[in-house]
């Protein structure tokens, strides 16, 4: 098939609504990642999202609503935390699992009697929603298991022939996906740090369980909430590996190491500490919203076959930083070492 460039022009934005109605695939832009859409209350249509993807079919997808008062639609429960988090976050990078109606099919929810729901911080692509008059079902735009998409192009490489059409909205603005919170046991759990920081989730609910998914690496036959987390992730065909320490100490450790084949990713600050050793800066240390927002298109640009080995540098800190420690971290399937000497 061809796939169709739109826009986020009205007559576009009503072709990709009629795309998505009629059973089709449409790449979407959000604030998070570029989603990969389909009418997520057809499991004909969902069941193309995972081929196109090459993703598991026990890893659930995420249900995009347009205006928080879709949730009682979808979801048989509403708790007042719901309501509270809808009210703070909404439209925004937060994701809830809750109980879900039978409306929505097996092939969405993985099986699962829970569901994903979230309404993106993104005008054109609530317009779509609303236009194609269902919730839209989808993952990112990536190819199972390579780093998220955040621009156009990228989807396009990804996904050129294997879906009906991409909406151009630009680059993503928060470029790491949302954070997903449990809200169906007694206390709420964060499954995945996302764009929304914990801490004010946290603040919000009085109490919030960390998933031990968030922090640690998951056995491939285990039983996980978040069903994604236990599966590769964000991964470039080079190896990663995070190095740790203060600046120069880290630099030194790399320098010691570097080889033709190597690459750099690194703050934009400490650019000129890794002279002639293929450095690239995915965003400023002193401004973590930039380095969110950078981190998967940088991986995408050192995924061209000739970089074998990258010593990434990874944000400190709260906030955003926390999901895209996390998203690096899986990139590096948790490969760390430490650059301070030993005291
Ligand atoms: P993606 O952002 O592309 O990885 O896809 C959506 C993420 O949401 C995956 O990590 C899913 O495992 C997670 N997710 C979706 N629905 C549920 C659910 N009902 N329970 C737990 N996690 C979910
Ligand atoms: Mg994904």
């Amino acid at each position: 098939m061809t796939t169709q460039l739109l826009t986020t022009s009205e007559r576009d934005l009503e072709r990709a609504a009629a795309i998505i109605r009629s059973g089709g695939l449409v790449a979407i832009p959000t604030e998070t990642v570029y989603g990969l859409g389909a009418n997520g209350l057809d499991p004909e249509a969902v069941k193309k999202i995972f081929l196109a993807k090459g993703r598991p079919q026990d890893n659930p997808l995420i249900l995009h609503i347009h205006d928080a008062s879709q949730l009682s639609d979808f979801c048989r429960e509403l708790p007042e935390t719901a309501l509270l988090l809808a009210r703070s976050f909404w439209p925004g990078p937060l994701t809830m699992i809750l109980p879900v109606r039978d409306c929505v099919p097996k092939t969405t929810t993985a099986g699962l009697d829970t569901v994903g729901v979230r309404c993106p911080d993104n005008e054109a692509t609530r317009t779509i929603i609303r236009l194609a008059g269902v919730p839209i079902a989808a993952p990112s735009a990536n190819t199972s298991g390579k780093p998220s998409t955040t621009t156009a192009a990228h989807v396009l490489h990804d996904m050129d022939g294997k879906i009906d059409a991409i909406v151009d909205g630009g680059p993503c603005r928060v470029g790491v996906e949302s954070t997903i919170v449990d809200l169906t046991g007694p206390v709420p759990r964060l499954l995945r740090p996302g764009g929304s920081g914990p801490e004010r989730l946290r603040e919000l609910l009085g109490e919030l369980v960390i998933d031990r998914a968030v922090t640690g690496e998951i056995a491939a036959d285990a039983v996980v909430r978040a069903p994604g987390m236990k599966y590769k992730h964000y991964a470039p065909a080079a190896e990663v590996l995070i190095v740790e320490g203060s600046a120069e100490a880290a630099a030194r450790w790399v320098r010691e190491r570097f080889e033709p084949g190597d690459a750099v990713l690194c703050f934009a600050e400490e650019l000129p500490l890794y002279e002639g050793c293929n450095p690239r800066a995915y965003g400023l240390e002193a401004d973590p919203a930039t380095l969110s927002a950078g981190l998967f298109a940088a991986l995408r640009a050192l995924d061209d076959g000739s970089v074998k080995r990258i010593f990434a540098r990874c944000p400190t800190g709260g906030g955003v930083s926390v999901a895209t420690r996390n998203r690096l971290r899986k990139s590096a399937g948790f490969r760390t070492v430490n650059a301070e000497p030993d005291p």
